[in-house]
């Protein structure tokens, strides 16, 4: 086995790695660029090695300078990951010629797959179905087009050096088939540098069905059964599980015996995935499934399988670089259970799924029996655009798939983002989704259901009103100390005046009035935000609160930031601003009743105590963030009721540093 491996990626799967390797006593080198310096995989390495600047053209592309690394920190092996070099010929080629074993199938492998239509043309010479259409070297638009009408529409033009779901076009009809064809030719050409293309009958009720397969290149080959991929969006995977939904016995054989073979013919070694297409009109059948292609990598989706085989695929392909035979034959494998992965990813489903990069404020995932969360970030690490903003894999584990789906469906509910936004709510109404939960897969049902499954994110509920309200009036900050009797009262020096409070949210200011008669709170909002409402804060600690309405009581939690909160309720997140806050201003007696932190850092100075009386603007303290130094000062006259925090303390973004006592209207 390897002493030292070098792992050429980043983010979720590099972290992935490191951790098998670990496990196994390799010690692991990782390379970065400068925008992740401080990244996680980073920190979760032996040593790390700079590549260059963020973009990837200069880092992560940079075989040279992984080489180099590689080199010179004495690694025998090199894990590519996904994405990136992974399926670059050349990059294996020239890590075995550095004296470097790639932790992956031959360079010729690569190849052979590297182009879909030229494997489709090995697949089928081998004995594998492939998806009828044409796949010829001539591409002259009159020929394509004769193709496609012999094939029958509605049909798929591919790049042949198509990944990641670019460069496809669906074509209903013979007028529309010259623009797709175009359209198709450009995207491969600026995405793949090559605008070649195939052409293939459209499937009805598509469904993706994929094969993990592994040989060790001395004769073992094997499969690790099926994952069904057919929640997609725009040809990409949003939700993965293992095994298919409805998959007889005899058809699952069939495609695991058609994807060894595929993996044999092309002297395979490592992990691969063998892509098939299913007609899922009638049922998964064992006439009914053509090859699309083959990954000649990782693949994303893995825990899954991990999930159900109880294999580590990692440690497989460790073992099967080192030279080892495949650590078990097909019947020692058996499938336990049921998997299911979804992607969290920082996008906005409302602005069409666009990434949506930032800071994560917050991001805590729940543990429990099952469920498993991979991921490359921590809090307070950025999403930025220079690289996929996957923030984690979420993969739950049941004895059923009824009880995976609910794992999962309880799982993403019990996960906190804050900072970007995400995918997460669009993910738990997939799983909610009655075709999913039935088991009623194909690959358009993401496109059918969109309106239903973006839906319900427009407004906050009531309840996520009240804790806004709440906590911009300052009635929401948990006492010092983590005295569990002392959170329970609830009970801060208040006072017992009315105060008038704005809050925003979806670019809609909504006025809120609060009341305190020393048992509860009244709350009324202008317009139609939430009905008028009596509650007592039940119990409350840092960052959350029990609000108590009568006869039902709700948790909710709370983030403050710098000029909002995020209310954060029933499995979903509410972000409001807080104009007063911004602006220091108030125009209501009650209103900014307290200083909060506008980002992180450290505080320098303590100019008050409490019981001083302020003025408006008066400087209370002193904070060092991001190497620069923030006065603090109070937003209205007052007197200081408490001050929360002590010279050199870490504080973060939103805390509560110094409050005002309510003055007597
Ligand atoms: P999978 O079937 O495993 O999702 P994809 O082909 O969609 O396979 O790609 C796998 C992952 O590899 C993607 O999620 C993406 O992060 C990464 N990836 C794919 N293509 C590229 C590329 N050209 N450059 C960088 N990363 C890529
Ligand atoms: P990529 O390299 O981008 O992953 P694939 O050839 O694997 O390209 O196709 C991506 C997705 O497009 C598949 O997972 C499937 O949902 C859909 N697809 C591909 N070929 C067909 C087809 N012939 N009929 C229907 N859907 C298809
Ligand atoms: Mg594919």
């Amino acid at each position: 086995m390897f002493q030292k491996i070098l792992i050429a990626n980043r983010g979720e799967i590099a972290c992935r790695v490191i951790r098998t390797a670990h496990a196994l006593g390799i010690a692991t080198v990782a390379v970065y660029s400068d925008a992740d310096a401080g990244a996680l995989h980073v920190a979760l390495a032996d040593e790390a090695w700079r590549l260059g600047p963020a973009p990837v053209g200069e880092s992560y592309l940079k075989a040279e300078r992984i080489l180099e690394a590689a080199r010179a920190s004495g690694a025998q092996a090199v894990h590519p990951g996904y994405g990136f070099l992974s399926e670059n010929a050349g990059f294996a080629e020239a890590c075995e010629a550095a004296g470097l074993v790639f932790i992956g199938p031959p360079a010729a492998a690569i190849r052979a797959m590297g182009l879909k239509d030229a494997a489709k043309r090995l697949m089928q010479e081998a004995g594998v179905p492939v998806v009828p259409g044409y796949h010829g070297e001539a591409q002259e638009p009159a020929l394509l087009a004769a193709e496609a009408e012999r094939i029958g529409y509605p049909v798929l033009i591919k790049a042949v050096a198509g990944g990641g779901g670019k460069g496809m076009r669906r074509v209903e009809a013979a007028g529309d088939f010259a623009e797709a064809l175009a359209s198709a030719r450009r995207e491969g050409e600026s995405a793949f540098g090559d605008p070649r293309v195939l052409i293939e009958k459209y499937v009805t009720q598509p469904r993706h069905v994929e094969i993990q397969v592994f040989a060790d290149g001395q004769g073992g080959a094997l499969h690790l059964f099926e994952r069904d991929c057919s929640l997609q969006r725009r040809h990409q995977k949003v939700i993965e599980e293992a095994p298919a939904p409805d998959m007889p016995a005899a058809v699952r054989a069939a495609m695991g015996e058609a994807a060894v073979k595929a993996a044999l013919a092309i002297g395979y070694r490592g992990a691969g995935t063998v892509e098939f297409i299913a007609d899922g009109s009638r049922g998964l059948r064992a006439d009914g499934f053509w090859f699309m292609e083959m990954n000649t990598r990782l693949q994303v989706e893995h825990p899954v399988t991990e999930a159900i085989t109880g294999q580590d695929l990692v440690a497989w392909q460790l073992r099967v670089a080192a030279g080892e035979r495949l650590p078990l034959t097909q019947e020692q494998l058996a499938i336990a259970g049921h998997a299911v992965e979804a992607r969290l990813y920082a996008e906005d489903p409302a602005k069409g799924f666009l990434p949506a990069v930032g800071r994560l404020e917050r991001l805590r995932f729940p543990e429990a029996p099952g469920l498993r969360i991979d991921s490359g970030v921590r809090e307070g690490d950025a999403i930025t655009s220079f690289y996929d903003p996957m923030i984690a894999k979420v993969i739950a584990h049941g004895e059923t798939r009824t009880q995976a789906l609910a794992r999962l469906a309880r799982a993403l509910e019990a996960t906190r983002v804050d900072g970007c936004t995400t995918n997460l709510a669009f993910l738990t109404a997939l799983i909610r989704n009655p075709d999913f939960a039935a088991g009623r897969v194909d690959t358009g049902l993401i496109e059918r259901d969109l309106a239903d499954l973006l839906a319900g994110s427009e407004r906050p509920p009531a309840v996520a009103w009240y804790a806004a309200a709440l906590s911009a009036a300052g009635a929401l900050e948990a006492p010092e100390g983590d005295d569990p009797w002392e959170a329970l009262t609830g009970f801060r020096l208040w006072g017992g005046a009315r105060q008038v409070v704005h809050l925003e949210a979806g670019g809609e200011p909504v006025e809120a009035s609060l009341a305190f008669d020393g048992s509860g709170h009244s709350l009324s909002f202008a317009g139609e935000a939430a009905p008028a409402v009596r509650l007592r804060v039940a119990a409350q600690g840092q960052g959350w609160a029990v609000l108590d309405f009568g006869s039902r009581r709700r948790r909710v939690e709370v983030r403050r930031w710098h000029g909002g909160v995020t209310v954060f309720f029933e499995g979903r997140s509410w972000r409001f601003g807080l104009p007063d806050l911004l602006t220091g201003e108030s125009d209501a007696a009650g209103a900014g009743n307290s200083v909060v932190a506008p980002m992180s850092g450290r505080v320098l100075l303590v100019k008050v105590a409490a019981g001083d009386r302020v003025a408006k603007g008066q400087v209370l303290l002193v904070e060092e963030a991001m190497k620069m130094e923030h006065s603090l000062t109070a937003p209205r006259d007052g007197r200081v009721e408490a001050v929360r925090v002590g010279v050199g303390e870490q504080v973060e973004e939103g805390a509560v540093l110094v409050t005002l006592a309510e003055e007597e209207a």
